[in-house]
């Protein structure tokens, strides 16, 4: 199952980089840029969560004391809603190739069934698609695109990418789904 995700994750990648690589001239991601780890509830299935703990446990003994540090401190303040991610140390991912899906989608415009679309909260911030985005009227004004680049909002929400249909075409079984949070608490009580 876990060589089986680790090919899905691949082939997600390989699709969100390309997805990222037509949005480049609105994305201001960059090395050392983690507002989006500060301030989540990272949800995450079953899967995603025994995956990342593998990547966990691959850490050399000081990041990994850290980390414990990090999560201790978040289960102790019983935070509910947001927070920091506990796998961030300085502005980096500790964790990187075992991040859950939600990580690997954050700061593209994604489609929702609802509201058709939902830009990245660091628009708000200044950042992805802040140049185009018209915070007022909550859409993208056309007469700012940039070289005649098209916003797009992709079918990347979390409940698509670990979907039912997703499942039967790669055998998977994301089990449940918990924040981030929740499952710490689980695994360190
Ligand atoms: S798992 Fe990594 S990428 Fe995801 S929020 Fe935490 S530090 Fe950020």
């Amino acid at each position: 199952m876990i060589n089986r995700y680790r090919d899905y994750l691949e082939f997600i990648d390989n699709k969100l980089k390309k997805m990222f690589e037509s949005q480049s001239v609105y994305i201001k991601c960059k090395k050392g840029c983690s507002l989006c780890c500060k301030e989540g509830e990272f949800p995450m299935s079953e899967l995603e969560f025994v995956y990342m703990m593998l990547a966990y446990m691959k850490l050399s003994n000081s990041l990994r004391e850290t980390v414990d540090k990090q999560i201790r401190a978040l289960l102790e303040s019983n935070a509910d809603r947001l927070y920091s991610c506990p796998f961030l140390i300085n502005d980096e991912c500790s964790i990187y190739q075992g991040r859950p899906i939600i990580c690997r989608t954050f700061g593209l415009i994604y489609y929702n069934k609802k509201e058709r679309f939902k830009v990245p909260f660091c628009v708000d911030l200044g950042l992805n698609y802040s140049d185009v985005y018209n915070k007022d009227t909550k859409k993208i004004d056309s007469a700012k695109l940039i070289d005649n680049t098209q916003v797009s909002a992709f079918n990347i929400e979390r409940s698509v990418l670990r979907s039912k249909k997703i499942e039967r075409s790669f055998e998977l079984f994301f089990g449940e789904d918990k924040t981030m949070a929740d499952w710490l608490e689980e695994e360190f009580k």
